[in-house]
C-alpha cells in the first residue's frame, strides 16, 4: 500500500520530451508582451497546435481565461481536477460555464485504487490530522492527475497572479516548467483584482457563487472556508496549518528553487 501513496519526487517528474521547446520561452514571452489576453492565447494555440491545455479551478482568474478562450473558439482544451471533494457550487459553475460557452470541460479524476488505499490508511478526513497526510491526499487527488493530464502537452495555461502572495510575486507571463517539461503560461499574471472584476462585469462572465459568500481562494470543500475582510486571500485554505506549509504542490516556482508558487 505504501508504495502507492508514498510521496516520491521521481514519480511526479515527467521526463523531458520536447527537444528545443525550452529555448522558445523567451521568444514567446517577447511576442506576447503587450498583447491582450485573447491575442496572446490565440498566438500560443497557433504556435503549438493541439498541444496547449488549460487547467481551470473556476476561480475568477480562470473564468476570465475561459471566457477569453471560449468566446473566440481558441483551440485550447479545458480541464479541471475533480478531486471527489469539490463544493457543489463548483460543479454548478462547471455546468454554467459549459452552457454559457458551449464547451466541454474535462473532469480529471484521481486513480480510484489510490484514493481507496489512502482513505483506508488515513481515514476519510485523515488530511486534518497531519501535514504529511494532507500532502499525500493532495498528491493523489491533484498532483498525480495533473501530471498525467499534462504529459505530452507543450503549453500549460494557469491563472496564477503576482498579487496572490509573496511567493507568486515574480510569476512570469511565460516560463519554462521543468517538472512537466513544457511552457507554462500565466496570461493574467500581471492583472489586479480590479482588472479581473472589471473584465467579468463587462463580459458577464459566470462566477462561482461562493465568492459572494466570502470564499476567495477555493479548493476542496473540507479544506476551504470563507475569510474575513482584510484577511490574506489564501487564509481560507488549510487554515489549521502553518503558513509556510499551505500549498498543494500543483504550482512550483522555478525562480524559487522549485518551491511552491
Ligand atoms: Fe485532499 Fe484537502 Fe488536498 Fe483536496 S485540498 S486533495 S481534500 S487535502
Amino acid at each position: 500500500m505504501d508504495n502507492i501513496i508514498q510521496l516520491k519526487q521521481d514519480q511526479i517528474t515527467i521526463p523531458y520530451q520536447n527537444g528545443g521547446l525550452k529555448e522558445l520561452v523567451s521568444a514567446l514571452a517577447e511576442q506576447t508582451e503587450g498583447l491582450g489576453i485573447d491575442e496572446a492565447l490565440t498566438l500560443l494555440a497557433a504556435r503549438f497546435p493541439g498541444q496547449v491545455t488549460f487547467s481551470t479551478s473556476f476561480s475568477i482568474e480562470d473564468q476570465v481565461i475561459t471566457h477569453a478562450i471560449a468566446s473566440r473558439d481558441i483551440p485550447i482544451t479545458l480541464f479541471t481536477l475533480d478531486t471527489g471533494r469539490l463544493f457543489p457550487e463548483v460543479l454548478e459553475t462547471v455546468e454554467l460555464s459549459e452552457l454559457r460557452y458551449g464547451v466541454r470541460i474535462r473532469l480529471v479524476a484521481p486513480e480510484a485504487a489510490e484514493v481507496e488505499q489512502l482513505v483506508a490508511r488515513d481515514g476519510v478526513y485523515g488530511f486534518r490530522h497531519a501535514v504529511e497526510n494532507r500532502k499525500a491526499c493532495c498528491e493523489i487527488r491533484k498532483v498525480r492527475p495533473l501530471n498525467r493530464e499534462l504529459k505530452g502537452a507543450q503549453g500549460w495555461i494557469s491563472g496564477l497572479r503576482r498579487e496572490h502572495s509573496d511567493e507568486r510575486a515574480d510569476v512570469k507571463l511565460a516560463a519554462w516548467d521543468e517538472a512537466h517539461a513544457l511552457i507554462k503560461v500565466n496570461p493574467v499574471a500581471d492583472w489586479s483584482t480590479q482588472d479581473l472584476t472589471a473584465y467579468i462585469a463587462a463580459n458577464n462572465v459566470p462566477v462561482n457563487p461562493l465568492h459572494a459568500r466570502g470564499f476567495v481562494s477555493i479548493g476542496c470543500a473540507p479544506c476551504t472556508r470563507a475569510i474575513q475582510p482584510g484577511e490574506h486571500p489564501r487564509a481560507g485554505r488549510w487554515w489549521w496549518e502553518n503558513e509556510e506549509k499551505k500549498e498543494c504542490g500543483l504550482h512550483m516556482n522555478p525562480n524559487r528553487g522549485g518551491k511552491a508558487a
